[in-house]
């Protein structure tokens, strides 16, 4: 059979990458190759008693179509959870998402023609770097560092690229570098992108993730002009399963994406969306919050302490203070593919650098997850990392 494709598919191609995180699943794999959230802190019995307290309450509305936008309560309690980020909106400007993943896939076709350039950090999440792809866009990547994207290196580069359609950027706890944008390279980006009528697409998970240092407001906080496009998601702050994320902008922005939900899907899961506003009325998510801080501030810390004591000094990570994953720069001649290799035979994973830049190149670094492991095999897993490292750099 010769089925003829659209052209889109030819830039959508299972990686090699992939094959091999494939192999990271195996239950004897210490993995820090994931982005999971720590399972054992999911509020299975709350959430056992808001499910039982839906259906009971509102089994009809729980089990038939919903609006496009999202259940009203909820989207008025996200429009007040905005504040947290320094934003004042209302429900009209939230739309509740299948995740924020589908808030990406959304930007694409709103912004992408074929053809068109999307600004990224470099590096930047995977995850969007593929979605953007299926609308066959390019990738203008900026140099990142300790403050986020270098606002002098993107004036530069808008200045002589054609075609640049929009910035998206994570300037909390960046997935995959862990690092955190200061609070005046976010507000510079705000001024750039009004001189050069860009829209800003701010993806934000793991903001409510901070365990240490001082919150910065968020680049939607310093919009005058209504061109910062907010994704937010329950995925990290409670649990990734229920697929709720949304997206925050102004109504005529908003609009467009509330009509390509409709061609997407009609609506997010009416079921999961009143269990969630159910946890919300009757539970304290701060609360529940303040535990998963604790709890990857711990594994943060052992990992960092262990790297310290284990890593070879040739190799620089970064020090996050939020969020999931560290990020790790090892001399250029490593290549971490071959590092990965190295590593599973030994039963250990991470997640090759490389594919977080999409225009290739960076072989020598990777990321590294530690909120999914347990305390021991964090230990146990660095330390092994940490010969493996060493005998890639003996030979
Ligand atoms: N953006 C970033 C930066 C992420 O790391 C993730 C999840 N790993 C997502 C978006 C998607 O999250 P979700 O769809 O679960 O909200």
């Amino acid at each position: 059979m010769a089925l003829k494709f659209a052209n889109r598919m030819d830039k959508i191609r299972a990686s090699e990458i992939r094959e091999l995180l494939k192999l990271t699943v195996r239950p004897e794999v210490i993995s820090f190759a994931g982005g999971l959230p720590a399972p054992e802190l999911f509020p299975i019995e709350e959430m056992k008693k808001v499910s039982q307290k839906v259906l009971e309450e509102n089994g009809e509305q729980a089990l038939q179509y919903s609006p496009t936008e999202g259940f009203p309560p909820l989207r008025e309690k996200i429009a007040k959870r905005m504040e947290q980020a320094g934003v004042k909106t209302t429900a009209e400007n939230i739309l509740i998402t299948n995740g924020s993943q589908q808030g990406l896939d959304f930007s694409g076709k709103i912004f992408l023609n074929p053809g068109d350039v999307v600004v990224v950090e470099s590096p930047s999440y995977l995850g969007a770097i593929n979605a953007f792809k299926a609308y066959e866009c390019k990738f203008l990547e900026i140099p990142t560092d300790d403050d986020g994207m270098i606002m002098e290196e993107l004036e530069k580069a808008l200045e002589t690229t054609e075609n640049v359609k929009m910035i998206y950027v994570i300037p909390d706890f960046q997935n995959p570098s862990g690092r955190t944008w200061s609070f005046e390279r976010r507000k510079k980006l705000v001024e750039i992108a009004n001189k050069f009528n860009l829209p800003i697409i701010e993806d934000n998970p793991y903001g409510e993730l901070r365990f240490e240092g001082e919150k910065i407001p968020s680049i939607k906080s310093f919009d005058t002009e209504g061109r910062v496009i907010y994704l937010g998601t329950f995925s990290k702050t409670f649990c990734p399963g229920l697929r709720i994320g949304w997206v925050c902008a102004e109504e005529e922005v908003l609009n467009k994406y509330i009509l390509v939900k409709q061609g997407a899907d009609l609506q997010s899961n009416s079921m999961s969306q009143r269990e969630l506003d159910a946890f919300l009325e009757v539970y304290d998510l701060d609360k529940h919050i303040e535990k998963i801080k604790k709890l990857y501030k711990n594994r943060r810390d052992l990992m960092l302490k262990t790297m310290k004591e284990h890593f070879p000094p040739e190799v620089k990570y970064t020090h996050p203070e939020g969020g999931l994953f560290t990020w790790a720069e090892l001399p250029e001649h490593i290549n971490t593919r071959e590092l990965m290799k190295k590593a599973l035979e030994r039963n250990v994973a991470f997640v090759p650098g490389g594919s977080f830049f999409p225009n290739g190149g960076h072989e020598n670094t990777m990321r590294i997850n530690y909120s999914n492991m347990s305390e021991d095999k964090i230990v146990e897993g660095i330390k092994i990392l940490a010969e493996v490292i060493k005998e890639a750099l003996n030979k």
